[in-house]
């Protein structure tokens, strides 16, 4: 088995399936550029703090005020790196909660931009739900209909980066 398949356990089958059988032909790469064809330039901090700053006035404004958002190389990429228990809840943990700060995974400074929003969103939302729960994904779909397939889709990029 291809390890970066890993991303994608827990899905259901109709989703792992189509998936593994373009990683195994070697075809997930140009699927994925074919599908995402350009990149953001959100590329400085201050970039990315205006940006996510856009997203938390018009969704979050009454929740606490965030201080800084940037780049971290050293958030690697883990086993189930978004979204269930990694380094999205040490964040919220260590970060986000206590410093208000959201630090963003750096190999997403070269991500399509909707992956980069998705990301953002999910901080944000922790914000004020700390849990995954359903209220959280709720505020996630809220600030994002699509949250749900692009948190697959990002998921896709950590796999096309590994198979690169
Ligand atoms: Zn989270």
């Amino acid at each position: 088995m291809n390890p970066s398949l890993r991303y994608i356990q827990g899905y259901p089958e109709h989703i792992v399936t189509p998936i593994t059988r373009l990683v195994e032909s070697g075809q997930l790469n140009t699927w994925f550029e074919q599908r995402y064809p350009t990149k953001h330039t959100i590329k400085s901090e201050k970039a990315l703090f205006e940006y996510t700053m856009a997203i938390k006035n018009r969704f979050l404004r009454k929740s606490a005020p965030l201080s800084k958002v940037i780049y971290d190389h050293k958030i690697h990429l883990i086993n189930n790196a978004l979204g269930l228990h990694s380094y999205v809840n040490r964040i919220q943990g260590n970060k986000v909660k206590s410093k208000n700060e959201i630090r963003i995974a750096s190999v997403f400074k070269d991500a399509p931009e909707p992956l980069l929003r998705m990301l953002i969103v999910h901080e944000l939302a922790h914000l004020k739900e700390k849990d995954h729960n359903k209220a959280f994904y709720q505020l996630c779909c809220h600030m994002e209909p699509d949250y749900h397939q692009l948190e697959l889709d990002a998921r896709l990029f950590m796999m096309y980066l590994e198979n690169q």
